[in-house]
């Protein structure tokens, strides 16, 4: 059977499931944890499901002529997989991203050959400011296609059509629960909408900054969780269109720096090299299975991309 690919897009998804043996024990966890390891995607990250559906899908709608320019807002793993499908396909890429992202997912992105756009990451504290950032980038580039993750339906798709059933073969349908992060609410939408779908009792959890880690006027710099927002107190117009937020169970709220310290756990007792917000993912996800009415059930956690692109990251410091 041939073993050549012909394009970095034909190694997308398909990630697998891995049974955390000796975290469980040294936590003495009465539940089982799998995690789905995102990072070995081929630009790094869960991202690259999501830009190469909202790519396919704007080519299949005739936007996409060569040469032309793909545009998102992002907190660096979208338009890190935005920029190496572009580079792929033959589009130039533009992003833009909050100023305090981890200097990791920049170098990334240059690397590419990505235009990068930095904003204030005071301005995502403005409740209007989902609203205010997509106008802005639809006034400032006309004639780009933008692919709106954050309310484009290809993004929860891509997950109910992949993600959700690769869980749930991988598993043979032995899924209690699962958790994941909010940046878009694509994951936890898809994934979710799928499972539930199979099994309307699993469980479904997300992680999300805790309240009192958020930036504020006293302290605007904090350690962050790349890639995921808080959403307890979100006005429903705050939200992502992408984020069904009736679908989820139970929210976890957790500090960022309890987020990296559970990342480098999972480094130290797996070799397994997660980012920040998977290690707040993992840490949600050891708080179910901790729990006596999770024991002997199994519990799913997506770990969304690699701790290599937050070596540099003021979070990953401050856990260490
Ligand atoms: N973790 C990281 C590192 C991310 O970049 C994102 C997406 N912003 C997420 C988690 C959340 O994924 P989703 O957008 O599907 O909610």
């Amino acid at each position: 059977m041939a073993r050549i690919h012909n394009s970095l897009t034909d190694l997308i998804g398909d990630t697998p499931l891995v049974e955390l043996h000796n975290y469980r024990r040294n936590h003495g966890l009465g539940a089982r944890i799998l995690v789905k390891i995102e990072y070995l995607n081929p630009a790094g990250s869960v991202k690259d499901r999501l830009a190469w559906a909202l790519v396919q899908d704007a080519e299949e709608r005739g936007l996409l002529t060569p040469g032309a320019t793909l545009v998102d807002v992002t907190s660096g793993n979208t338009g890190i997989a935005l920029a190496a499908i572009g580079a792929a396909r033959g589009y130039r890429v533009k992003i833009y991203a909050s100023d305090n992202i981890s200097p990791d997912k920049f170098r990334l992105l240059e690397h590419y050959g990505a235009e990068v756009v930095k904003v204030d990451n005071a301005f995502f504290l403005d409740p209007e400011a989902l609203e205010k950032i997509t106008a802005r980038i639809r006034e400032e580039n006309p004639d780009a296609v933008f692919t709106d993750q954050l309310a484009n339906p290809a993004n929860p798709e891509v997950h109910y059509r992949t993600t959700g059933p690769e869980i749930w073969e991988a598993t043979g349908g032995v899924v209690d629960a699962f958790v994941a992060g909010v940046g878009t609410g694509g994951t936890i939408s898809g994934v979710g909408r799928y499972l539930k779908e199979r099994n309307p009792s699993v469980h479904l959890a997300i992680a999300e900054p805790a309240f009192a880690s958020l930036p504020s006027e006293d302290n605007p710099h904090p350690p962050e969780i790349d890639g995921v927002h808080h959403v307890t107190e979100a006005l429903p117009e705050q939200l992502p269109a992408n984020f069904a937020r009736d679908i989820v169970d139970e929210i976890v709220p957790l500090d960022p720096v309890e987020a990296a310290a559970t990342a480098r756990q999972l480094a130290r007792e797996e070799g397994i090299l997660a980012g920040t917000s998977a290690g707040a993912i993992l840490f949600a996800a050891t708080e179910l299975a901790r729990r006596p009415d999770f024991a002997g059930k199994t519990i799913v956690a997506l770990l969304p991309d690699s701790g290599e692109r937050y070596l540099n990251a003021s979070t990953f410091r401050a856990a260490s």
